[in-house]
């Protein structure tokens, strides 16, 4: 008997190419892309250690965790790093990235998040990306969390590299992730000696083997049931229309935040202005006297499938996440969510109006 996930057909160098030319379209782009076999962070480090080295001066944006790390590695690849830190209930400006470049013009590479699932905010790219080209800079994304739940436009926003996962809003797997390079990012790599080479992490080996030799062999193995999931995501994305999939994440983001200041106890956005939370996920502050982990731990025992997540690290006594991406991009799941912490929150005391959040939802949804 042949088994569905075990006994495939080999995942051809034509079918992965084509998957590649899926995700260029996904992102409107004409640069190169690359899909990299294994997570995210995959790419994330093999961009910086190749397009980063000793003679680097980068400007590291950190609205979130992912920031604090991208900082770590262009410090280790022997770059001067210039940290930006914006709290995490609003995004950064893009006077804020023109002051850095007055302050210092030596800066000739900027990391940012997008869109920061673990934090809940989003930032402007587009306006970003307007300072970072007229100081010249090389522009290194991490869209990770804002692809499929808001717009992700490299070319028109000059995005040098621009990493994508499917796992969060696009509803796919963990295991493939993809980045679009420019030319000019190529060049940058091509003149850095200590750009990994022969080296998982090398993306330039996947230029050389892959890209420059006209996408015919496959230089390793293909992960193949991640790019058939990959291929199966991206498929019903377009089937469904890139547009209504980033329109459900808005408004699932809409609902929550409407559901969560009506439901009282407490219970707030963490993102302050709406224009600077992301689609992606919502997160919330919950009051002094009550513990976020603790209230996400009792939802969970009531609805182990919903979407939430306390913050991270220290965040965990004042976040709580809502993870309303992907399958969980619905009604459904947000009234579900806030239901579950509406419980919750009256459990340890707190007054919550259940109703009045259920019909915030309802109304932000239509
Ligand atoms: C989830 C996430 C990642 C990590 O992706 P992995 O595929 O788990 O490595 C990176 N950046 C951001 C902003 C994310 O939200």
């Amino acid at each position: 008997m042949t088994h569905p996930l075990l006994d495939l057909p080999p995942l051809t160098a034509r079918r992965f190419a084509a998957i590649e030319d899926r995700v260029a379209r996904l992102l409107d782009t004409r640069q190169d892309v690359l899909i990299t076999q294994g997570e995210a962070l995959l790419p994330l480090e093999g961009a910086i250690r190749a397009a980063a080295g000793p003679g680097t001066v980068a400007l590291n944006v950190i609205t979130g965790p992912y920031g604090q790390t991208f900082g770590d590695w262009l410090r280790d690849a022997g770059a001067t790093v210039h940290d930006i830190s914006v709290p995490f209930h609003t995004a950064v400006r893009a006077e804020q990235i023109r002051a850095a470049f007055a302050e210092h013009p030596e800066i000739d590479f900027v990391s940012l998040v997008h869109a920061e699932a673990a934090t809940g905010n989003t930032n402007p790219v587009a306006e970003i990306g307007e300072a970072v080209r007229e100081q010249g800079a090389l522009f290194y994304l991490d869209a990770v969390a804002s692809v499929g739940a808001e717009p992700v436009l490299p070319d028109a926003w000059g995005v040098d590299l621009c990493v994508i996962g499917a796992q969060k809003a696009m509803g796919g797997p963990a295991g493939v992730s993809a980045i679009s390079v420019s030319e000019r990012a190529w060049a940058r790599m091509a003149a850095n000696p200590d750009a990994p080479r022969r080296s998982y992490l090398s993306l330039l080996d996947w230029k050389e083997r892959w890209l420059d030799a006209g996408r015919r062999m496959l230089p390793h193995a293909p992960a193949q049931l991640e790019m058939l999931a990959l291929d199966a995501c991206l498929e019903r994305i377009e089937a469904d229309g890139l547009d209504a999939v980033t329109a459900r994440h808005r408004r699932a983001a809409e609902a929550t935040r409407a559901g969560a200041s009506a439901l009282g106890g407490g219970l707030e956005p963490y993102v302050h202005d709406a224009a600077d939370a992301a689609p992606v996920a919502t997160t919330l502050r919950v009051p002094p006297s009550l513990v976020a982990r603790d209230l996400v731990a009792a939802a969970l025992a009531a609805g182990p499938a919903l979407p939430l997540a306390a913050g991270g690290g220290a965040l965990a006594a004042e976040m709580i996440r809502v993870n309303h991406y992907g399958p969980d991009a619905t009604e459904s799941a947000v009234q579900d969510s806030l239901a579950a912490l509406g419980a919750a929150l009256a459990a340890q005391g707190a007054a919550v109006d259940p109703e009045a959040a259920r019909q915030a939802v309802e109304r932000a949804w239509r």
